[in-house]
């Protein structure tokens, strides 16, 4: 390859490494991974909400039915201390009867209310599982696209510093610096070629004179108006 297409090979690798380097750095799917990971904890932390809330209601109805137990243990015990011969007694034993029948029946429907809202408490975690579980899989699947499309640029990168270092080597140190210097001071676009009497990238005409004495010099020059390195013919020597 000659010198120039040597250097015009090299600007366009470097130019794409440029591309696929920001790519890889900004790549969009991170951002959306990331957004989408602080959703699945806002999901997790909902979970233990509607589990602490479940806990609660559960103890309530335990606690019911201790206390259901207890008024049943009372009445059986109001009954069996009862003197049925002494009317106060009798009469006592009613009121306690009706006391206890009025606790049950406040128990009987706090208890309605409870399974009511346990009730609707599971579908909603049932609910909030299912969606948890489709939203989980949806995030797998995207960080194992965002892995492949990570490794595919990952190997562009890496494949085009390879040829960038061996289109270096070929280039004495000189041409190289110059090379460099130009890619630097030119933002990526150092070099650039002629067509007809045109470069490609100043697009400045350049006079017949100027171009004679330009290829008098050799293959390589720079350009008289921008002072990128100028290609006058790619076919050089090997
Ligand atoms: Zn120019």
């Amino acid at each position: 390859m000659s010198v120039g297409s040597t250097l015009l090979k090299l600007q366009e690798l470097d130019l794409s490494l440029e591309r696929d380097r920001k790519a890889l750095a900004e790549m969009p799917e991170i951002a959306e991974l990331a957004k989408k990971r602080r959703a699945y904890q806002k999901l997790k932390a909902d979970a233990t909400k509607l589990y602490a809330q479940r806990k609660d209601l559960e103890t309530y109805l335990k606690e019911l039915d201790d206390q259901e137990m207890d008024a049943n243990d009372d009445i059986r015990i109001a009954q069996r201390n009862v003197d049925s011969s002494d009317y106060r007694s009798v009469q006592q034993l009613e009121l306690e009867l009706s006391d206890l029948a009025k606790k049950l029946e406040r128990i009987a429907f706090d208890r309605k209310d409870y399974e009511a809202k346990l009730a609707e408490l599971k579908k909603k975690e049932d609910y909030l599982a299912e969606y948890t579980a489709k939203f989980e899989a949806s995030v797998i699947a995207d960080t194992k696209r965002a892995r492949e499309k990570a490794g595919s640029l990952k190997d562009a990168i890496d494949a085009s510093e390879h040829q960038r270092a061996s289109l270096l080597n070929t280039l004495d140190a000189g041409t190289r610096s110059s090379y460099e210097a130009a890619a630097k001071r030119f933002r990526g676009l150092g070099v650039e070629r002629l067509e007809g009497n045109v470069p490609t990238v100043c697009r400045m005409t350049l006079q017949a004179s100027s171009l004679d004495a330009l290829k008098h010099a050799g293959d390589v020059a720079e350009c008289p108006y921008c002072h990128r390195i100028l290609i006058l013919s790619e076919d050089g020597e090997e």
